[in-house]
């Protein structure tokens, strides 16, 4: 069976390059550095995880709205510390038609600057809060990195919620609820990650702090996937966010933001896939099942049959099915949908039809298991269910061994991944540690950061863990 032509585990960098435009996800000759087209497949594929996303957060009662996608300049430079980290990564509109505008105006990077003067029109008084709003729309940024499909890029499929909340306790019970839909979330994409709280130097823009969403790649390298923000009234001021409150006294609101964008599906990818092509969890896949009719000369009519039957069956079920009867080889027909990660392959041929079975193969254990057609939506779900077990197995036991807490610089360097020192909370310890182990400062654990070992830079006792990793 032919693979790519660039093993995983040989040169994780180049097979992730080749095998997004391989199995159909995107087209990156689009002729701006950063702007891909997103490909059918791929398309269906970012929606499914957005329809995630959109679940969760009506479950959660946010509601969805959308705001334009320029920005006046008077809004966007509200906020000074907002200004000084997005400033650099902005594109302007200067002109409209021959006609220089009296004020430019920007492609949203991100929504704060956007909503917040509206959403100090909207809100008067606490009967107005909380506000739990979210949009999933398109941010740019001009990255002046090397580009890379879904984890670099300077159009972004992103997804935003903006909260507002009468006080800072309530705004933390909004976080709080944000890390349990980034659970249940990143559970159904079968993705182990870690929660971790910025430095004060890597927050965000303008916030009080940041927590990263963190998941490994079998490169060894992170890629933040999503980031809650705590604000505190640190927008709030500035553009104004007040509201009454029941005594009747004039109060700021607090905000907080969470973040995630289509770097999830670069995950999914990155996390998942193998020198065959990619695997994807069954929630998100545009197909979960292919069925292969095994075409032999005169018994075409009982495995058409045959096929055409299971796959009505199926999408009664609600499994999504596709029947390819196209006029190529078995082989082909395997190849084309192992690349494009279909987590079930069903074949039909003669034989099976004379016994009344199918047969069965799992993407990710390419082996043959053949079961009776009466039985088959059963055992089809059973067989999707344990993929699932499966590639969430692997995705946890690689970032299990790959987390590391050790005492020196010297033994972090010998470990691959996330690796955990002490710290003694001053910035140019970490910015040396980052030095010696050519990585980041990924952040301090949210639980048990507690560490009282040695700071192994200044030999200061440490305040915290602090976790570096080389990252995307
Ligand atoms: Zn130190």
């Amino acid at each position: 069976m032919p693979e790519t032509k660039v093993k995983k585990s040989e040169d994780f960098n180049e097979w992730y390059n080749e095998i997004v435009e391989l199995a159909d996800l995107c087209d990156k000759r689009y002729p701006i550095k950063g702007m891909n087209i997103w490909r059918p497949y791929g398309w269906k594929l970012m929606n499914n995880v957005d329809r995630l996303i959109r679940d969760e957060m009506i479950k959660t009662n946010h509601e969805e709205v959308c705001f334009p996608l320029l920005i006046p300049e008077s809004f966007f430079k509200k906020e000074e510390e907002h200004i000084e980290g997005f400033g650099k990564e902005v594109f302007w509109v200067t002109h409209a038609g021959i006609n220089q505008l009296e004020e430019r105006w920007l492609l949203r990077p991100t929504s704060e600057t956007a909503m917040y003067p509206i959403f100090s029109l909207w809100i008067r008084s606490h009967t107005d809060l909380p506000l739990k709003t979210f949009q999933i729309v398109n941010t740019f940024r001009y990255e002046t990195k090397q580009t890379r499909a879904f984890i670099r890029v300077r159009e972004i499929h992103f997804f935003e919620a903006h909260t507002c909340h009468v006080d800072f306790e309530d705004a933390e019970r909004q976080i709080k609820e944000d890390k349990e839909i980034a659970h249940r979330l990143l559970q159904k994409l079968c993705l182990p990650y870690v929660f971790s709280k910025r430095p004060e130097w890597d927050k965000f823009a303008g916030a009080y702090y940041t927590i990263s969403i963190d998941v490994l790649m079998s490169s060894g390298r992170t890629l933040q996937i999503g980031s809650i923000h705590q604000y505190r009234d640190n927008f709030a001021k500035p553009y104004e966010i007040s509201y009454e409150t029941e005594k009747g006294a004039h109060a700021f609101c607090h905000q907080t933001t969470y973040g995630m964008s289509e770097r999830l599906l670069g995950a999914l990818v990155g996390v998942h896939g193998d020198n065959k092509g990619l695997i994807i969890p069954p929630e998100v896949a545009p197909l979960q099942v292919v069925i292969i009719p095994i075409i032999f000369k005169g018994k075409e009519k009982g495995v058409l049959e045959a096929s055409e039957t299971l796959h009505k069956k199926l999408l009664h079920e609600g499994i999504r099915s596709h029947i390819d009867d196209r006029e190529t080889t078995p082989g082909n027909k395997y190849y084309d949908w192992e690349l494009k990660g279909v987590p079930l392959r069903v074949e039909i041929g003669p034989k099976d039809v004379e016994k009344n079975e199918l047969t069965m193969v799992r993407r990710d254990i390419s082996k043959k298991k053949s079961v009776p057609l009466k039985d088959a939506e059963k055992a089809i779900q059973a067989e999707l269910q344990a993929l699932v077990q499966t590639i969430y197995a692997n995705a946890e036991k690689l970032l299990n061994e790959n987390m590391h807490s050790v005492l020196t610089a010297e033994e972090a360097k010998e470990k691959t991944g996330i690796v955990a020192l002490p710290w003694c909370g001053n910035k140019d310890c970490a910015l040396e540690i980052e030095n010696v182990l050519e990585g980041n400062t990924l952040g301090e654990p949210i639980e048990n950061a507690v560490c009282t070992d040695p700071c192994p830079v200044c030999g200061a006792r440490a305040k915290t863990w602090m976790r570096f990793a080389k990252s995307y």
